[in-house]
């Protein structure tokens, strides 16, 4: 199978730049170009906006039951192209087939669940205070919205703010990623294929500051979503609230792992090796700072280090891969950067700790113990295949390490006391906990974080909140 040369969609048709300008897309297992992508100029955008401001109008007056059934389409479609979808995912991004299989699987649930809920996108009544009056709450589309995404899950980052966004009856410009423009370029053809109407739906890409700070002052832009980086995103948030745009953030985190005394040790470290080494680590929720209480810290140490040992690194299309590459060359200079400093302050590695071969950008699952909060690992979201255990003696040392960063996504504990599962959800600092599984980011679940991990969530109704308004409407008879 090619790699396409990927093109902009924008007012309803699929085409290149208007001055014909690309970037490179390189594949991270080979480091070979493999293809192109058009990059949008300020002359694409206007047009971009325009479109979606046409295409909103439509989509708008469409009922919920006629956007859902284009919707559910879309579905369907991505389900027949999935496995054509996935191999271009793994060529663009590293991770093996098997979770770009279930990616694109995924997106196909997102799409369907949005597409039922926005059907149930309720206003309500409200008793007045005289009688002929009716007091209407109505939830109406926020307006066009511009989506930015990122890298790591080239085609689950988009799909959550497109499915929600059409749900709630908005047009959307989405700003694809760069680097792995082709597989969101395919949840895009999915929607097009499927009918949705001329500039509900555009995508573009290009220099991701320049098509922000053009998009999100834009009078026709109602509202903006956001993932990736915790520094970009509060400047992005900022440049939200001087336009007074509605913003959600989905930034970055650190996640604890907490391992109690009386956890299940042996499947704690299972599902724990399973989580971080997933996408090569290269997720926001990933588990990342894992910390085990005395009695099961060596058991644990060994159980989770024999599971990362145990991984296979390789091309993500072979199939006996169980870890693909990285999927680009900074992620290997910041692990490495992170390792260093982790090392010369006293930090020892368990396992792993170096790339992969002389060719693509490969990195063994690595497990560090004895890093001090001093390391710059300890503070830093290590975006890569890099676990850290550190030892701790009460709930409260638990708690207290836990929250002591600023970031505040994912959380995972690990407990056969169902008064410290409880005790723990309640203590934990973070939009999302996990006690005994792995089991965030479902389309029916809410998915964000506090702090600095952001603001607003993705998924579940709070998914689909995101993208509505609400209008009070008092209607007295005449
Ligand atoms: P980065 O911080 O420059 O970029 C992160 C994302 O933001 C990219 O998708 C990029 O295209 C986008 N971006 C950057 N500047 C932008 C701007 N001015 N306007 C709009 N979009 C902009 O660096 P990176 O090397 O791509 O990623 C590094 C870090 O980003 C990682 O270490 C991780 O912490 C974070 N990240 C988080 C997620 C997530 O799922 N929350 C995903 C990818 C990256």
């Amino acid at each position: 199978m090619t790699y396409p040369n990927v093109q902009l969609h924008i007012d309803g048709k699929w085409r290149d730049a208007e001055a014909k300008r690309t970037i490179d897309v390189i594949n991270p297992a080979t480091e070979e170009v493999i293809g192109t992508v058009a990059h949008a100029s300020k002359a694409d955008l206007e047009e971009a906006v325009a479109a979606a401001d046409r295409g909103f109008r439509i989509w708008r007056d469409m009922p919920a039951y006629e956007r859902s059934k284009l919707m559910r389409k879309a579905a369907d479609l991505i389900r027949e192209r999935a496995d054509s979808i996935a191999k271009i995912l793994t060529m663009e991004q590293g991770k093996v087939f098997a979770e770009a299989r279930i990616e694109t699987m995924t997106a196909a649930d997102v799409i369907e669940w949005f597409a039922e809920e926005g059907r149930r996108a309720y206003g309500r009544l409200i008793p007045a205070r005289t009688t002929g009056v009716y007091q209407m709450a109505i939830r109406e589309p926020v307006g066009p919205v511009a989506a930015f995404t990122p890298w790591n899950f080239p085609v689950n980052q988009v799909v959550k703010k497109l499915a929600a966004a059409l749900a709630a009856g908005c047009s959307i410009i989405v700003k694809a990623p760069e680097e792995t423009p082709a597989s969101p370029a395919e949840l895009i053809r999915a929607f097009v294929d499927a009918g949705v109407p001329t500039g509900v739906v555009n995508l573009v890409y290009g220099v991701p500051a320049e098509v922000s700070e053009f998009l999100i002052p834009h009078p026709v832009i109602r509202k903006m979503s956001f993932t990736g980086s915790t520094p970009v995103g509060k400047h992005l948030a900022a440049l939200a609230g001087q336009h007074m745009k509605r913003a959600t953030m989905e930034l970055g985190g650190h996640a604890p792992a907490i391992v109690f005394d009386d956890a299940d040790v042996e499947s704690a470290a299972k599902i724990m090796v399973a989580a971080k080494y997933r996408n090569a680590g290269q997720v926001c929720i990933s588990p990342t700072r894992f910390l085990v209480q005395d009695g099961v810290y060596d058991q644990f140490v060994e159980r989770f280090v024999a599971g990362a040992k145990a991984i296979k690194v390789g091309d993500g299309l072979d199939a006996s891969s169980t870890m693909g590459a990285l999927a680009n060359d900074r992620r290997i200079a910041s692990i490495e950067g992170l390792l260093q400093d982790a090392k010369a302050n006293g930090g020892k590695v368990a396992t792993g700790g170096n790339r992969v071969g002389n060719k693509g950008y490969f990195f063994e699952p690595t497990v560090m113990t004895d890093v001090p909060n001093s390391a710059r690992a300890m503070n830093d979201e290590p975006f890569g295949p890099l676990a850290l255990i550190s030892r701790f003696g009460t709930f409260d040392d638990a708690v207290e390490e836990a929250n002591r960063l600023p970031y505040g996504l994912a959380s995972y504990a690990f407990t056969r006391s169902a008064k410290t599962a409880t005790a723990i959800g309640a203590n934990i600092d973070a939009g999302m906990m996990s006690i005994n599984n792995f089991a965030l980011a479902l389309p029916e679940t809410p998915f964000g974080g506090v702090k600095d991990s952001g603001y607003g969530a993705e998924g579940g109704i709070e998914g689909l909140d995101a993208y509505l308004s609400t209008k009070f409407i008092s209607q007295a008879g005449v």
